[in-house]
C-alpha cells in the first residue's frame, strides 16, 4: 500500500488553500467585520460555517466516526469530483469502475479529463476481484466501488470488498449510497484499519433529503483534510446545515421509513413476479428494484404514457432489457402495478 502523500497530486500537495475570511481567527468574537456581508440584516446575511462543526458533531453518532474523519459535501456527487481532482492527475491519471454502476464516476472523470477504466461485473453482479487487480497500474489513483450498486441493487459480497481495498494499490472509494436499505454492515468500521479507504454516504436517499443536497466522505483524517483544502470554501450553505441538523434528530422516524419502503420492496416484488413479461426480478438490497423483462422499451414507453417514470437501463452492459423501479409509497406501487397489468392483458389479447 503506497502512502497516501505519494498517491496525491503534486500540485495539490504544494498548493496553499483558500484562507476564508472566518477561518483565519480562532477563540471568541462578537462582531464580524471580515467578511463583506450586509450587516444590517439577520438570519442568512452570514457565510455558513466552512467545516459544518455543529452538523459533524450531530453526526459523529450516527456513523461513529470523529469529525475529523468526516468531510460534508453538496450532494456525494461533490465528494465524487473533489477525489479525482486530488489524486488523479488530468490527462494522464485514470480510476477504476465496474459497470454497470453510477454515471457520475465516469462524467466526473470525463470533465476532469482521466481515463476510465471499466472491469464489468461478473454476471452474479459481483466485482471481478483478479481483473481489477490485473488492470492496475501506476495511473490508475481510485477503484469505484459501489455497495449496494446502482442499477443492480446487490451488496458486494464482504470478502471481495476487503480484498479489493487490502490489495489495490491506490484510494479504494466505497459509495454507500443505499447502505440504511442493507443487512450488511457499513465498511465505515475499516476506515480506521485502512488509510486509502473512502466511504460515501448521502443525505439523498434513505435520509429523504435529496433537495438540500448533502453528501459525505468518510475517510482518515489524512484523506479529509486533503478534501478540505480543496473544497470550494463554503460548499454547504447555511440552510442545508440547520435543515439537516433539524432532521438528525429524527432517527427513530428514519427507521420506520426504511422499514416500511423494504415491506414495499418485498411486496412489489411478489405482485411483479406474477406478471407473464417479466423475466426477472434480482435480489435489491436497496430501495429499488432492477427487473429483467420482455421488452423494456415498450414497457418504459408504456408507463410514460401512463404518467409513470421508472429507469430505462436496458442499454447497459449486462442490464439487457431490465429496468429499473424505485419502491414508491403504497399508492404508487398500486397504481404502477395496475398499469403494468393492463399492459400484461393488452399484449396478450
Ligand atoms: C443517488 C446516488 C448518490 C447520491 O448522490 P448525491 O449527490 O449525494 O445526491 C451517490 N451514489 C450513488 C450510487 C447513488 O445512487
Amino acid at each position: 500500500m503506497k502512502k497516501i502523500e505519494e498517491l496525491v497530486c503534486p500540485h495539490i500537495l504544494n498548493m496553499t488553500p483558500y484562507a476564508s475570511a472566518r477561518s483565519e481567527f480562532k477563540g471568541n468574537a462578537n462582531v464580524f467585520l471580515d467578511a463583506n456581508e450586509n450587516t444590517i440584516r439577520t438570519n442568512y446575511n452570514r457565510y455558513p460555517d466552512p467545516l459544518q462543526n455543529d452538523l459533524k458533531k450531530a453526526i459523529e453518532p450516527l456513523v461513529e466516526l470523529d469529525a475529523t474523519q468526516i468531510f460534508l459535501g453538496n450532494g456525494s456527487d461533490e465528494a465524487i469530483d473533489l477525489l479525482l481532482r486530488i489524486f488523479c492527475n488530468s490527462g494522464k491519471d485514470a480510476i477504476i469502475t465496474l459497470p454497470p454502476t453510477y454515471g457520475m464516476y465516469e462524467v466526473s472523470a470525463c470533465l476532469n479529463n482521466i481515463q476510465v477504466i471499466e472491469v464489468p461485473l461478473e454476471l452474479d453482479y459481483q466485482p471481478n476481484v483478479e481483473g481489477i487487480l490485473a488492470a492496475q497500474s501506476e495511473r490508475t489513483k481510485i477503484l469505484f466501488l459501489c455497495s449496494p450498486n446502482n442499477p443492480t441493487g446487490n451488496d458486494f459480497d464482504v470478502g471481495k470488498l476487503q480484498q479489493l481495498i487490502e490489495k489495490f494499490e491506490g484510494i479504494v472509494v466505497v459509495d454507500e449510497a443505499y447502505i440504511h436499505f442493507s443487512t450488511q454492515a457499513s465498511c465505515t468500521r475499516w476506515i480506521q484499519k485502512y488509510p486509502n479507504l473512502v466511504v460515501l454516504q448521502t443525505f439523498s436517499k434513505a435520509w429523504g433529503m435529496a433537495g438540500i443536497r448533502l453528501g459525505m466522505a468518510l475517510a482518515s483524517p489524512e484523506i479529509i483534510a486533503l478534501f478540505n483544502k480543496v473544497k470550494p470554501p463554503y460548499n454547504v450553505n447555511v440552510l442545508t446545515q440547520k435543515y439537516a441538523l433539524s432532521q438528525l434528530q429524527d432517527w427513530s422516524t428514519l427507521k420506520e421509513d426504511i422499514v416500511t419502503i423494504l415491506s414495499e420492496r418485498a411486496l412489489l416484488a411478489k405482485a411483479l413476479s406474477k406478471l407473464v413479461f417479466i423475466e426477472e426480478i434480482y435480489p435489491s438490497a436497496s430501495n429499488f428494484l432492477l427487473i429483467k423483462v420482455t421488452q423494456a422499451d415498450t414497457i418504459y414507453q408504456y408507463l410514460i404514457e401512463q404518467g409513470i417514470i421508472i429507469r430505462n437501463r436496458s442499454k447497459v452492459i449486462l442490464c439487457d432489457n431490465c429496468l429499473r423501479i424505485t419502491i414508491g409509497t403504497k399508492v404508487e406501487n398500486e397504481k404502477l402495478l395496475a398499469v403494468l397489468s393492463s399492459y400484461s392483458t393488452l399484449k396478450i389479447k
